[in-house]
C-alpha cells in the first residue's frame, strides 16, 4: 500500500510519535510525506519515506496529485483545527480528493489508529483489489 504523511506544524510530535508506535506495520508499506513531516518521522522511526517538498512550497499538492492519480491507499493528514486557517483551501481540497477517489483518510490520531489496525488485519486489501496495476 501507498501511504501519505502530512502533518501541520502543532501535530508533527504526534506524528513522530504515531510513526514510532506503529513502525513495525508502516515499514511493510510505501511512505511518502510532505517535506518536514517526512524528515522528522524519517529522523525519529529511521522508515524509507519518499520526500516531497514542504506542505507550504506545494509537498502537500503532489500529494494531492498522487491521489488524483490514485496513486495513494491511506492518507495520514494530522491537521491543526485551531490555527491552520491559512492553509485551510488547499487542506479541503486533499481532502476532497480523498472522497473523489474514495482513499481512507484520517485527521486525527484517533481515526489513525483504528486504521492502521485495520490495515494491520489486511482490511484495506480490497485497495489492491480494485487497482491491480499499482
Ligand atoms: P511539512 O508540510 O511537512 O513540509 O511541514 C505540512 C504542512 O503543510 O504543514
Amino acid at each position: 500500500m501507498n501511504i501519505a504523511l502530512i502533518a501541520h506544524d502543532s501535530k508533527k510530535e504526534l506524528m513522530v510519535q504515531f510513526c514510532i508506535a506503529y513502525c513495525g506495520v508502516l515499514s511493510r508499506h510505501n511512505l511518502c510525506a510532505t517535506g518536514t513531516t517526512g524528515k522528522l518521522v524519517g529522523e525519529a522511526t529511521g522508515l524509507k519515506i519518499q520526500r516531497y517538498l514542504s506542505g507550504p512550497q506545494g509537498g502537500d499538492q503532489q500529494i494531492a496529485s498522487r491521489i488524483s492519480c490514485n496513486e495513494i491507499d491511506l492518507l495520514l493528514f494530522f491537521r491543526d483545527p485551531i490555527s491552520a486557517a491559512p492553509h485551510e483551501p488547499k487542506d479541503m481540497n486533499l481532502l476532497r480528493l480523498c472522497d473523489v477517489h474514495n482513499i481512507p483518510v484520517a485527521t486525527n490520531i484517533a481515526t489513525a489508529e483504528a486504521l492502521i489496525h485495520s490495515l494491520e488485519r489486511g482490511d484495506l486489501d480490497w485497495r489492491d483489489i480494485v487497482n491491480p496495476t499499482r
